[in-house]
């Protein structure tokens, strides 16, 4: 699914005179490797605050603490995504409201998240699903008409564009109250460990966060909030610092991944290639088909004889995790979300596949659905 060797190979003179560095200047916590990451992806994602923290989980808990949510207050949140979104929504003593998603781009809608919307609720979670940008200006709309405060998911879409009506161009992560990213080795900005960042353009909530991820400290052995301990390492830091530079080159290279599947998949009618939401970019951290007619598991299976990794993202529902049984609610059957958890199929997608894994793939794929018909 991933190919992280051939990936650092290509930067491995950079990475490791970068390691070096860190290593010979001792300053493993902070120091000047986090802070040059801080101010490149500041300047990157075009926002005035990033706070880097230790993961995309503890980045999304800090910006809960950050709001100042109290128990039993509701935050929407979809059931199709990873479970760190619903976990620290529930580790924090809050109901997780969840509900279904587009069947077309995997992620929320402003309808979807007003028939959620109760006296309880407080702030939504959209999860730019993939990729691609949630359609968040029709949902703004909505967060607006109820005071609601946004925490974008951003840990799978770093780097996606998204366009308003009146063409003012925002990436993901900048375009809510907080945006939560994530650096997990797969993400499309891979450390090689863990890592996040939380970014905001409020001064007043980036001082708070910034605070929350150090033991709440306002200055040294002086607490203000109760906190956490979430920092993002030197050496971690210092190597995302050189692949952000990369980053966009990495997108247009998923991207023609992508092109190269959706055109060998155009004429087979059981597939549903990936559908671009229209007002944003689209960086592919995944390409996630839709197998019709119940053959999802038949074309795993038959691609998995042949060598072909595919993954399942999401095979249950989060509000049918026995972890989240009795925890907040759902609203609806969230029926669309059932089917998807059936019926989706991630291929293998990355920086470094070469034509003759795509066109493997491609022919073993179509050769599947000619064995169908
Ligand atoms: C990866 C991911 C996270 C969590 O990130 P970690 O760094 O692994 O804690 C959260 N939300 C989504 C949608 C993710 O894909």
């Amino acid at each position: 699914m991933v190919d992280l060797k051939g990936q650092y190979l290509r930067v491995k003179s950079e990475i490791d005179a970068a390691i070096m560095q860190c290593l010979e200047s001792t300053s493993f916590i902070n120091g000047p490797a986090v802070q040059s990451f801080q101010k490149n992806l500041e300047s990157y994602l075009g926002v005035q605050h990033v706070i880097p923290c230790a993961n995309g989980t503890d980045a999304l808990q800090i910006a809960m603490m950050a709001l100042g949510l109290k128990p039993g207050d509701e935050v929407i949140v979809p059931a199709f995504t990873y479970v760190a979104t619903v976990e620290v929504i529930a580790l924090l003593g809050l109901n997780p409201v969840m509900v279904d998603v587009d069947p077309n781009t995997f992620n929320l809608t402003d309808e979807i998240v007003e028939r959620a919307i109760t006296a309880h609720t407080r702030a939504i979670v959209p999860v730019h699903l993939f990729g691609q940008s949630t359609n968040m200006e029709p949902i703004m709309k909505v967060t607006e008409k109820y005071n609601l405060s946004i925490i974008e998911d951003n840990a799978q879409s770093i780097g996606a564009t998204y366009t308003f009506t009146d063409d003012r161009c925002v990436k993901t992560g900048a375009i809510g109250d907080i945006g939560c990213t994530s650096f997990y080795p797969s993400k499309n900005l891979g450390a090689y460990g863990d890592g996040g960042a939380i970014c905001t353009n409020n001064q007043e909530l980036a001082n708070k966060l910034r605070m929350i991820a150090n033991h709440g400290q306002s200055e040294k052995y002086y607490h203000r909030y109760i906190g956490v301990n979430s920092r993002l390492d030197a050496i971690q830091a210092a190597i995302l610092d050189i692949k952000l530079k990369y980053l966009d080159e990495y997108a247009t290279t998923r991207q023609k991944v992508a092109a190269y599947y959706d055109e060998a998949f155009a004429e087979i009618e059981l597939l549903q290639i990936p559908v671009r939401e229209p007002n944003s970019t689209h960086v592919f951290h995944q390409y996630t088909l839709i197998v019709g007619e119940g053959l999802r598991d038949k074309l795993k299976n038959f691609l998995h004889e042949r060598g072909i990794p595919t993954m399942i993202y999401y095979p249950l529902p989060l509000n049918e995790q026995e972890a989240f049984k009795g925890r907040g609610r759902k609203v609806g059957d969230l029926l669309i979300t059932k089917e998807l958890c059936q019926s989706v199929l991630s291929l293998p997608i990355h920086t470094e596949m070469n034509e003759e894994q795509l066109s493997y793939i491609a022919d073993n794929v179509r050769e599947f659905f000619q064995k169908m018909v």
